[in-house]
């Protein structure tokens, strides 16, 4: 296990929102030691002892359940360094040393490449590790280039794409559901399943993050990454194990069954949205292009929806329909598997006798079975709803994934080649919308999003 982790971008919304808190729930668990380092790096004209008290402040507010002493062991834990990630001078004083330091790169995405190569010039200790977030690269070309720079600098079992969706509970559920019971894996394929849902669907708006949020939209930001990260799960043969390369290689296997969608598939198979001003739970929100920081000559889409299919044994006949939006009516974030209906009702009619729906809840995290049951009157049937909670986890997403970085865990983050399939994916998506061949349609923020077609 590595014992000395540098955060890049100490000071950013992503480290006091997540990573000090993953830091502190490790610590909490016991798979921190006394002599664990963190160094925190960032622009700010900050010393050590301003960064403790700005990070025990951010502990207090996004880490308050976390015992007050695993909260002190982290800001303890914590050296400040003035550093600009282009310089290999401040660069390489973050990571000086002799033993392997794991380096998270928790700034904007566009400095990713760079910071891979200042460090490469600094001097990483052999045995490091690199972390970079979503999104990895902007289009094919960029991630293609991100992985050549990264290969100069470590070996790709020591580079962890993370997707914090990997490290949801909701993982385990799923493949739990599917690979360690016998009950669905017969049913898995396009026999018995007619479409599969992976939706996140918020009510929440912009909330101040124009300046990265703008530049992205709803299909870079959501469904490049985690939804079809999700789909991969879904879809995936059941691998030999849940090592890295077992695992990877099978999720691999399912982005390169999508079906190329044609110039005609974008046209019917795609949507995009904005939303427009409106009001959700009873307040006011303004219209996305009104929004403190957006320019609205972008273009940028708040809603996504893309409509895929696999070209293989087990799936040719199912649609897969991924989607994401802001501003919506209702919180809809979960993995909606819908069965085919029966063959045959031996009932005179069939009112009430609805789909089968298996349900994996993204948050809240649970499992829901919509089945047909038993109706009050003689010989009715009505809808039946089965409901199971999920032991809570030990560690949120963040610990277990800093924690599968400092023990050098890589089967949960994304290899090279995945990042780049995803990305050939949903290539003919972005060069359409790019070019403004799907209309962007307007919503009114608190509705259902952009009416079906
Ligand atoms: P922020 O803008 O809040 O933080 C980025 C940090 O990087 C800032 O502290 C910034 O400092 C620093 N920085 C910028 N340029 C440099 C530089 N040249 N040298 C050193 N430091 C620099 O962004 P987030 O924390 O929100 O996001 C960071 C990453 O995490 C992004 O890749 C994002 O996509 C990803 N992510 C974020 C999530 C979130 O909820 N925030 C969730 C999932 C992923 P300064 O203030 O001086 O500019």
């Amino acid at each position: 296990m590595i014992d000395r982790l540098a955060i890049f971008g100490a000071t950013g919304d992503l480290s006091a929102r997540y990573l000090l808190p993953g830091l502190t729930a490790l610590w909490t668990a016991g798979h921190l030691g006394e002599g664990f380092q963190l160094a925190c790096a960032d622009r700010s004209d900050w010393d050590t002892e301003r960064f403790r008290s700005w990070a025990t402040a951010q502990l207090e507010r996004h880490g308050g359940d976390y015992p007050a002493d695993a909260r002190k062991a982290i800001v303890a834990s914590a050296r400040f360094h003035r550093a600009d990630v282009t310089d290999p001078a401040g660069v390489a004083a973050v990571i000086a040393g002799d033993r392997p330091i794991a380096v998270y790169l928790a700034l904007p995405p566009a400095l990713f490449s760079r910071s891979v190569s200042t460090l490469h010039r600094a001097g990483l200790p052999a045995g490091s590790r690199i972390v970079l977030e979503k999104p990895f690269g902007e289009d094919l070309d960029s991630a293609v280039e991100l992985n050549r720079v990264l290969a100069e600098l470590v070996p790709e079992d020591a580079v962890f794409r993370v997707d914090h969706f990997l490290a949801m509970t909701t993982v385990e559920n799923v493949l739990g559901s599917r690979l360690a019971n016998r009950v669905l894996e017969p049913l898995w394929n396009s026999a018995h399943i007619a479409e599969v849902e992976i939706v996140w669907d918020e009510r929440l708006t912009l909330e101040g993050r124009a300046g990265y949020y703008d530049h992205a939209g709803a299909l870079k930001d959501m469904v490049q990454n985690h939804l079809l990260q999700l789909l991969c799960l879904v879809a995936m043969e059941p691998p030999i194990s849940l090592g890295e390369r077992d695992l990877r290689n099978r999720k691999v296997d399912v982005l390169r069954s999508v079906r190329p969608l044609t110039g005609e598939d974008v046209l019917r198979r795609t949507r995009r949205g904005r939303y427009l001003a409106g009001r959700i739970d009873g307040h006011e929100v303004p219209a996305y292009t009104d929004e403190d920081g957006v320019d609205p000559s972008r273009d940028t889409e708040t809603f996504a929806e893309v409509v895929l299919e696999l070209d293989s044994w087990r799936w040719s006949g199912t649609k897969f329909r991924l989607r994401s939006g802001k501003a919506l009516r209702r919180d809809r974030m979960e993995v909606a598997v819908h069965f085919r209906p029966v063959p045959h009702l031996p009932f005179g009619h069939s009112g009430d006798v609805l789909p089968n729906v298996l349900r994996f809840g993204l948050d809240p995290e649970g499992l829901t079975l919509d089945l047909t049951g038993t109706g009050s009157r003689a010989r009715t049937f009505a809808p039946l709803r089965l409901t199971a909670q999920m032991p809570q986890s030990e560690l949120p997403p963040y610990g277990r994934l800093l924690l599968d970085v400092l023990t050098g865990n890589p089967a949960l983050s994304i290899r090279g080649d995945e990042a780049e399939e995803a990305w050939r994916v949903l290539a003919p998506v972005l060069s359409a919308w790019s070019e403004n061949l799907v209309p962007i349609e307007g919503y009114p923020a608190g509705s259902d999003g952009p009416a079906p077609r």
